[in-house]
């Protein structure tokens, strides 16, 4: 079973829209029903198998799975739909290092955060109209909480898929270790580009669908500007964000061995140097803020994450990096 609700009889949404709000470390599911259906994102690799089950109840064969971004929490379930018949489709950038299993893919390793190895069928292009369901989506290229980040857009009905670029209650994290100093700055384009469609329905990938689009936009541009304005909070942002996904993954760390899991992650010792600390008071100092904010709980001498999240299979997390994922078999094309 999928944890969370069904959107059910939302009256925002037409009826060829199923939308189910997941916690951590899944996306949101969001299938657009008709000829072609679409799933957008498909979760955490651990709950791939319940992702598909959750298709299957709902709609018939999949066409199309459509990436908004690589992390972990959204193509999890890539190469089991894969497998079904589904094609995977997702932004020309990540489209290409995808198809050349260049291992910085899914930032997987650099996050810690496996996934399974899947191809894409169908790079997508800013300004592209796809066909999900029996309607025309216009994919828009929408930089900043990853480089190959894409929104979608239905005119008709004006529903906007946001992927991370925001929630409601915050902007998406950004990595300015991995995408330059630069990558709030684009964010906030991006978010911006967004905001001016005036969308009627926004649909993020995680947490409640805004009740009110504007307010949502205001609250994210806001913070989005403040990332902007304070480079070291935005690596503290991240920082958290991804410590927090850690500890959720692996249904928490030992206090024993939290600072060496932490010293041995390529993110935090990026994050360190441009905090200009060393790893060791980075990680220490992480642990600390994070307990006292009660983002972190201590229980059974190991650390959790204090947010709702749905637990995952240890054995799940075994998947390669995307370095030593098998060469793909060739692009099916859609
Ligand atoms: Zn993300």
């Amino acid at each position: 079973m999928v944890s969370g609700v069904d959107s059910g009889a939302d009256e925002r949404l037409p009826d060829w829209v199923i939308w189910r709000q997941r916690p951590f470390p899944d996306a949101n599911l969001l299938l657009i029903d008709g000829r072609e259906p679409a799933l957008v994102d498909s979760g955490f690799v651990g709950h791939a198998q319940r992702t598909a089950e959750w298709v299957r109840a709902h709609s018939g064969n999949l066409t199309r799975v459509v990436n908004t971004h690589w992390h972990a929490d959204h193509v999890g379930g890539n190469g089991l739909l894969q497998a079904g018949g589904a094609g995977i489709a997702a932004g020309a950038p990540d489209a290409d290092a995808i198809a050349r299993r260049d291992p910085g893919c899914c930032a997987a390793e650099y996050l810690d955060q496996p996934v399974a190895p899947y191809t894409v069928d169908e790079p997508l292009d800013d300004g592209q109209l796809l066909r999900l369901g029996d309607a025309d989506w216009e994919v828009l290229h929408t930089p900043g909480h990853t480089p190959g980040h894409v929104a979608l857009w239905q005119p008709e009905e004006r529903l906007l898929v946001v992927g991370d670029a925001l929630s409601d209650y915050d902007v998406g994290w950004v990595n300015l270790a991995l995408d330059g100093p630069d990558a709030a700055t684009t964010a906030v384009a991006s978010l911006q580009r967004l905001a001016d469609l005036e969308p009627r329905v926004l649909l993020p990938a995680h947490g409640p669908i805004p009740a009110e689009p504007t307010a949502a936009f205001a609250a994210a541009l806001r913070r989005g500007r403040r990332l902007v304005d304070d480079p070291d909070g935005a690596i503290w942002y991240g920082a958290r964000r991804i410590f927090a996904f850690a500890l959720m993954i692996r249904g928490g760390i030992s206090a024993d061995e939290v600072e060496s899991y932490l010293l041995a992650r390529a993110w935090l010792v990026d994050a360190a140097a441009l905090l200009r600390r060393t790893p060791e008071t980075l990680a220490a100092e992480l642990i600390d803020t994070m307990i006292r904010s009660g983002a972190v709980v201590v229980r059974d001498n190991r650390l959790h994450a204090a947010a709702e999240y749905s637990p995952v299979m240890p054995e799940t997390l075994q998947a390669p990096f995307p370095r030593a994922w098998p060469a793909p078999a060739g692009r099916r094309g859609l």
